[in-house]
């Protein structure tokens, strides 16, 4: 395995980690003053600052971009709304590509309004990608599903296992590959398996860190800064790294109680030294 002690270069910064105290302009700021590689931005921040503006200040500051967050959303009840999340993913590739993400990070959806049929929820987040995959073909920006944790398949993403995204992936073919983030797969029996299967792919797009408290007071928002919690992180790195993967491990914690709450240099500075010690 790779050695994080004093490397900061290989740690990127997902906005959402300090999405209460800063904007875009001030996480690229700060990943500089610390020393941080990498930078995955949320779009809803990117389109405060401007997309192209935020390319030119990404790459005067050095930064790599592990991803764009998010694509996705694609189970739909009405041929409008079909429609329309088609037409917003067309809009974050071109996003992403501004910007040089290295990947569109796809949340891909959950069961569309009075559905029950999550097999259907789950061939419309297929047929959608295909539906956009050439856009991302031919715009250099590949498509990273990314599985959610089963509890969040109603309302956010459908698909829950590595397995499902390999699966989506041999049937949709080139251009689109996974994030692996411990926080969704931690617990998953065949999760080894699947990551030296989608390694073998070639198809390991991101990796993301935080970690999975006990208790979890909140579905959503009560993330662990990595160590905190109860996931062997340095295992799962082991096997993505193992699978040929070389890239950043993106920090992306939401906690409304605690790590929002905080200082976001002081935020930095966990990461950093967590990322070295415990990541
Ligand atoms: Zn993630």
């Amino acid at each position: 395995m790779r050695d994080f002690s004093g490397d900061t270069r290989l740690l990127a910064l997902n906005t959402a980690t300090v999405s209460k105290q800063w904007s875009l302009e001030q996480c690229i700021d700060g990943c500089v003053r610390h020393g941080i590689g990498g930078i995955a931005p949320w779009r809803d921040k990117l389109d405060a600052c401007g997309a192209a503006r935020a390319a030119g200040m990404i790459r005067d500051a050095g930064l790599r971009v592990t991803g764009l967050c998010r694509g996705g959303m694609f189970p739909a009840a009405t041929a409008e709304a079909h429609q329309a999340a088609l037409d917003d993913n067309r809009k974050a590739i071109d996003d992403a590509a501004t910007i040089g993400a290295e990947c569109l990070i796809l949340v891909v959806g959950g069961l569309p309004e009075g559905s029950r049929d999550i097999a259907d929820a789950r061939q419309q987040v297929q047929d959608g990608i295909a539906a956009v995959l050439d856009h991302a073909r031919a715009s250099g920006v590949p498509l990273a599903i990314e599985p959610l944790h089963p509890m969040y398949a109603a309302d956010r993403a459908c698909v829950n296992t590595l397995k499902q995204a390999n699966d989506m992936c041999d049937a949709l073919g080139e251009g689109v590959g996974v994030a692996v983030d411990v926080y969704h797969l931690w617990w998953d029996p065949e999760l080894e398996a699947e990551i030296a299967r989608a390694g073998a792919a070639g198809r390991i797009l991101g990796f993301h860190v935080c970690d999975w408290l006990v208790p979890t007071t909140d579905l959503l928002l009560d993330r662990g800064m990595m160590g905190d919690g109860v996931i062997d992180i340095p295992k799962i790195r082991g096997w993505v790294e193992a699978a040929g993967y070389g890239g950043c491990s993106e920090v992306e914690i939401f906690s409304q109680n605690n790590w929002w709450q905080r200082d976001a240099d002081e935020v930095l500075a966990t990461c950093i030294e967590r990322h070295q010690t415990v990541v």
